[in-house]
């Protein structure tokens, strides 16, 4: 074996989580972009453009860390809504059929209904990380942290229409109790979504792949954030995680309807899914 990490038991797993986060919470936005070159973005946006949130919505982001999706679901909404108010401005000359279902969900106020974002992770330092950046853009409107495990939610039933947990879940110790409790804290009708790394499926881009986990993430964490053991645990983790099929039925399993999934760069990330019904 490569790593001290893949011996440990199950109980230690989330105190070695714990660490690893806190080691790297200050250094972690750096570190995402240098080791993905940027395309962590990408696949961020990419989970947006398929929610596609209507203004109103209620998102709990799990593992949320630094805060990177419910930034971009606030401000995908925001887009929204001006995109909406240019639609009503313009209605005044041509009315067209668009013209006049806008006008229809802005009539009772709906355009500007209140949406949230609540941001949950375990560990306060990843969390703080994010509030700061929220402070700096001057983000404060409907957006909260909190702490708490997935595992675990402090949340009351049937509270979110949208359960998002981005390159989180591989994390978490008992992934179909993690399951169970987004299941229950959407709304019915709700949806949950995962980006998770999984499997590459071309053997070209695999053995790239391989070489670039193994032998260049570890030494981008020594020398960026002086920390090998972190980034050691963390191509491991990936490999360990279930691929995209084993994951849908696992979603399928904790009681999750329509699942599906989409490979993104050739399967080097999965985004995964669900509704609640
Ligand atoms: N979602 C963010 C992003 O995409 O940039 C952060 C992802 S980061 C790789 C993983 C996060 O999962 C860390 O912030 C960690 O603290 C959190 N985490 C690990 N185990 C967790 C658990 N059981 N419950 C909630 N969060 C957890």
């Amino acid at each position: 074996t490569h790593f001290g990490f893949e011996t440990v038991p199950e109980a230690e797993k989330a105190k070695r989580v714990y660490q690893v986060f806190e080691n790297v919470a200050q250094k972690y936005d750096i570190m995402n972009d240098a080791m993905s070159l940027g395309i962590h973005r990408l696949w961020k946006d990419m989970l947006l453009h398929v929610m596609h949130p209507q203004p109103g919505a209620r998102l709990l982001d799990v593992a949320g860390g630094t805060g990177d999706i419910a930034f971009r679901f606030l401000d995908y909404i925001q887009s929204q809504q001006e995109r909406q108010r240019r639609r009503e401005a313009m209605s005044s000359q041509t009315p067209s059929w668009q013209d006049i279902s806008s006008s229809y969900s802005t009539e009772d106020g709906e355009g500007d209904r209140e949406s949230s974002a609540v941001v949950c992770d375990i560990n306060k330092e990843m969390l703080k990380v994010g509030k700061q950046k929220a402070d700096n853009m001057g983000i404060s409107a409907g957006l909260s942290w909190v702490v708490g495990d997935a595992e675990e939610l402090p949340f009351d039933d049937d509270q979110f229409d949208i359960y998002t947990i981005a390159f989180g879940i591989r994390n978490v110790t008992h992934i179909d109790q993690a399951l169970q409790e987004a299941l229950r804290v959407l709304k019915p009708g709700g949806r949950f979504m995962c980006l998770e790394f999984s499997k590459v499926t071309n053997p070209v881009l695999a053995r790239l792949y391989d070489a670039y986990s193994f032998q260049v993430i570890p030494v981008l964490g020594e020398v960026i954030a002086g920390d090998w053991k972190s980034y050691q645990y963390l191509v491991e983790s990936i490999r360990k995680f279930p691929d995209q099929e084993e994951f849908k039925l696992m979603m399928e399993d904790a009681g999750f309807y329509c699942v599906q999934y989409y490979n993104l760069t050739g399967g080097v990330v999965a985004l995964h899914s669900g509704f609640k019904l």
